[in-house]
C-alpha cells in the first residue's frame, strides 16, 4: 500500500508519496545516507524559523509579510534534535541553523545547548544576519555553538538599511565584533546584486581583510523575490572577480571541501589572505554536493532548487520510529535530481518560493 504524506502548505511544497519502508530497513544500523548519483550527504541545513527581522529585497517580500508559519508548525526543539539524531545516524556530522533568522527563534541558545548534548553533531554553525549578535555572541558559544555566518552586503548604513528594508547597519557590526571576542568562527557572506552594491566589493574585502576574515561571494539565485527583480541585478562570480582586479591573484582559485562549495582565490600580495566565491548559478557545483536541508515546518529538501518534499514532521508526530525517519530521507535523497534548474527560468517551480521559506 502507498501512502500520501499529510505535506506542508502547498506555496512551500509539492505533493510527493512516500513508498512504504521496506522490510528491515535501516532497523539494526541506518544505512549511510547517498543518493543514486553516489554523493553522501555529511552536512544538515535545518531552518528553524521562516520569519526575519529584516527583509532583504532578494529574499523577503515587499514588507516582509509573506504568510508565516505559526508556532505548532515550526519544529519543537525536540523534534529538531530527534532529527539531527537521526541524520547523524545516517552520517551527518555538520548541522547548519538557518532561517529566515535562526536568531529570533524564542530560547535559541537553550536548543544549541541541546544539541550538543544529546546529538554527536562535530560542527555547529549558524547563518544569521547578525542583528542580534552582540547580545547573543557569548551565551551561543558557551552552549556549543562553533560557527558563524554573518550576511552583510553593504558598509554603507543607508544603502544596507535599503537592501535589508530597515536593517540596523550598526547592530550588525557590533554583532560581528562580539562573534570574534566570544571566540566564535566567522564567515563573511555577501550578495553582490549588479547596480546596488557592485561599486563596494572592493571596501568589503578589505573589510573583512582587516579583521582577518575571508569573504565570499553568492551569486544571487533566482529564487523567491530575487526571481522578480531585474535581470541587470545578477553579477557572475567572474564579474566580481574583475572587479576585485589587482586584490586577487586571479585564476579559478580553489575548492575546500570541508568549506562548502566555495572556490577561493588568493591576494595578490602573498599575504594568504583569501576570497570566496560560490558560484550557485554560472557553474553549479551539484556533482560534489553534500547538503540536504529541513526547513522550519519540517520538510526535508534534497535540494534547495526542488519544491519535492517529505514532511518529517508529520511523521514524527504519527508516531514515526527512527527506522521511519531514516528511511523517509533515503526516499527523498534517493529521488534527487542529479543538477539544479535554476537557469530554466519559468519552466521551473522554484521560483515562488523564497530563500527565507526554505532556508539559506
Ligand atoms: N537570515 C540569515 C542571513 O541572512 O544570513 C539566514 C538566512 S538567509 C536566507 C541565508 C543566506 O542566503 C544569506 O547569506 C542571504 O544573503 C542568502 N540569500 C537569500 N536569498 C538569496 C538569493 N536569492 N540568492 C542568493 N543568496 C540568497
Ligand atoms: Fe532575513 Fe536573511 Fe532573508 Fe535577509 S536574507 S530577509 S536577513 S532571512
Amino acid at each position: 500500500m502507498r501512502r500520501t504524506l499529510p505535506l506542508a502548505p502547498s506555496r512551500v511544497a509539492r505533493r510527493v508519496e512516500l513508498p512504504p519502508r521496506p522490510e528491515g530497513f535501516a532497523e539494526d544500523a541506518p544505512p549511510r545516507l547517498t543518493d543514486a548519483a553516489g554523493r553522501a550527504y555529511t552536512y544538515l541545513r535545518l531552518s528553524l524559523t521562516d520569519r526575519c527581522n529584516f527583509a532583504c529585497v532578494y529574499c523577503m517580500p515587499s514588507g516582509g509579510e509573506h504568510d508565516h508559519a505559526l508556532r505548532p508548525e515550526l519544529l519543537s526543539f525536540e523534534e529538531v534534535v530527534r532529527l539531527v539524531r537521526v541524520f547523524a545516524a545516517g552520517g551527518v556530522r555538520r548541522v547548519r541553523f538557518t532561517g529566515g533568522e535562526p536568531l529570533v527563534r524564542k530560547d535559541v541558545v537553550r536548543l544549541v545547548e541541546m544539541i550538543r548534548a544529546s546529538t554527536p553533531i562535530e560542527e555547529l554553525a549558524m547563518t544569521t544576519n547578525a542583528a542580534r549578535l552582540a547580545e547573543l555572541a557569548r551565551p551561543l558559544r558557551a552552549a556549543g555553538l562553533d560557527v558563524v555566518n554573518v550576511s552583510v552586503d553593504s558598509l554603507d548604513p543607508a544603502r544596507f538599511g535599503e537592501i535589508t528594508r530597515g536593517g540596523d547597519l550598526g547592530a550588525v557590526l557590533a554583532g560581528v565584533h562580539a562573534a570574534l571576542e566570544a571566540g566564535l568562527r566567522v564567515k563573511l557572506n555577501v550578495v553582490a546584486l549588479g547596480g546596488v552594491n557592485e561599486d563596494e566589493v572592493g571596501a568589503l574585502v578589505d573589510w573583512a581583510w582587516g579583521l582577518g576574515l575571508v569573504p565570499r561571494f553568492i551569486e544571487l539565485m533566482p529564487i523567491g523575490e530575487a526571481a522578480h527583480l531585474p535581470s541587470a541585478r545578477f553579477l557572475s562570480a567572474a564579474q566580481v572577480q574583475a572587479r576585485l582586479g589587482a586584490r586577487l591573484a586571479g585564476g579559478a582559485g580553489v575548492a575546500d571541501e570541508r568549506a562548502g562549495p566555495a572556490r577561493y582565490v588568493a591576494a595578490a600580495d602573498g599575504s594568504g589572505r583569501e576570497v570566496g566565491f560560490i558560484t550557485a548559478v554560472s557553474e553549479d557545483f551539484c556533482a560534489t554536493c553534500n547538503r540536504v536541508r529541513v526547513t522550519a515546518m519540517g520538510d526535508v529538501r534534497a535540494c534547495l532548487a526542488d519544491r519535492k518534499a517529505v514532511s518529517l514532521r508529520d511523521l514524527v508526530r504519527e508516531g514515526a520510529s527512527d527506522a521511519d525517519l531514516s528511511w523517509a530521507i533515503h526516499w527523498a535523497l534517493a529521488t534527487k535530481d542529479a543538477g539544479h534548474r535554476f537557469t530554466d527560468r519559468g519552466a521551473s517551480e522554484h521560483t515562488n518560493v523564497g530563500m527565507s521559506l526554505i532556508g539559506g
